[in-house]
């Protein structure tokens, strides 16, 4: 792939090659978009086949920060990094305060926190190398996991998906088929218990499954059976991509709203979904809890502050239902037409 091309295809505005030889480092890091403000995303440590998947993951994964940041209303761009490799046999303290530097050249347009292959462990070092880093631990004055933050912002889609399709915020006796009860999941089933939902979980480890099920009464199906369970809220949570030709025509939802990041396998799936009669809230507004509690960091983190305006997805889901009405348009257009217009009305790169 050409870089150059790649680059354009997806307009981004800049992306940097990094490389520490000692360490083995080496990054890419890309800034899709700054009219918003720094670009906010995390790093991927991950053990890429070759450079050319590493550069397309991280172009597609920046550019949906954008969209994520812009639809949550946060003053803040798309960026994302990618460290190619096994964090597990290539991390090293070298390595990450290495990075930490990269991320520092950049001055600030880009905002680095933790993802897939890093830690809050890792945020402390390159914090030492550069102030361009969040999601800290709490006891450093940082939001810490965001995963509670989340599974709190899929509740808010929830309450906005019940004043839709039933004319009620009230979760109490509804079903909810939760594919993956990892860290965001698995708060996600409990905050349901607390409202009076029934659950039906899969996951691909036993031990998650059995804690949901001793912890919060749930009932379990294989990871496969998750597609065919009657329910109201069908909610992707493990891995992207889940929702696809095969996996729409099984489901027997009234709802589709969960915390992956890109369930659609393409996004021409949305037709398959409507064409089904089902409501889709689109992943980048559902799951920006995350990114608003790193947000929420900025002029000191607080708590309560921070799930405040986490549960501001409500009326930003409740805004792009409206879009898709006035507009005509599916729901995921209608998202990303939502969060195109912040990005336009900024007009322009600011931070460069
Ligand atoms: P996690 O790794 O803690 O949990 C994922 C769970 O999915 C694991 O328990 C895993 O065993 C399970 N799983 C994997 N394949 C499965 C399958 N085929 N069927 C059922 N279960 C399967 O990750 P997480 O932090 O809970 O994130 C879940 C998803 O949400 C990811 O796609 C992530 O990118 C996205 N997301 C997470 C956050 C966050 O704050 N953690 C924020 C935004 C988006």
């Amino acid at each position: 792939m050409g870089v150059f091309e790649a680059i354009g295809t997806e307009s981004h505005e800049e992306v940097l090659f990094g490389v520490d030889h000692e360490s083995g480092l080496r990054t890419i890091i890309a800034i899709h978009n700054t009219s918003l403000g720094p670009a906010l995303g995390g790093t991927r440590f991950y053990p890429y086949p070759d450079e050319e998947a590493a550069l397309r993951d991280v172009l597609r994964l920046s550019k949906g920060m954008t969209l994520k940041s812009a639809a949550a209303g946060l003053d803040l761009g798309g960026g994302k990094a990618v460290i190619i490799g096994d964090p597990a046999t290539l991390r090293s303290e070298e390595l990450i305060r290495a990075y930490g530097r990269v991320v520092d050249s950049l001055g600030g347009r880009y905002v680095t926190a933790a993802d897939v292959g890093t830690t809050t462990d890792d945020m402390v070092l390159i914090s030492e190398e550069t102030p361009w880093v969040s999601g800290l631990p709490f006891s450093q004055g940082g939001s810490g996991d965001p995963s509670p933050a989340t599974a709190r912002g899929v509740m808010a889609s929830f309450r906005a998906i019940g004043e839709r399709l039933w004319r009620s915020t009230d979760l109490a006796g509804r079903r909810v088929a939760v594919q993956g009860v990892g860290k965001v999941g698995m708060d996600l089933v409990r905050r349901l218990t607390e409202v009076g939902a029934e659950t039906v979980v899969a996951d691909a480890e036993a031990d998650s499954v059995a804690h949901a099920i001793e912890t919060y009464g749930s009932t379990k199906v294989s990871v496969d059976e998750i597609y065919d369970v009657e329910c109201d809220i069908f909610s992707p949570c493990a891995l992207g991509a889940t929702l696809n030709e095969e996996t729409i025509s099984r489901l027997r939802c009234v709802a589709i709203a969960g915390c992956a990041n890109n369930q659609l396998a393409v996004d021409s799936d949305i037709e398959r979904i409507v064409e089904r009669g089902i409501l889709y809230a689109p992943d980048f507004v559902v799951n920006a809890g995350g990114v608003i509690n790193i947000a929420a960091e900025t002029g000191g983190y607080s708590a309560e502050r921070a799930g405040e305006m986490v549960d501001r997805i409500h009326d930003n889901l409740v805004t792009v239902f409206e879009t898709a009405d006035i507009d005509g348009v599916d729901t995921h257009d209608a998202a990303v037409r939502f969060a195109q217009r912040r990005i336009d009305q900024a007009g322009g790169s600011r931070h460069r």
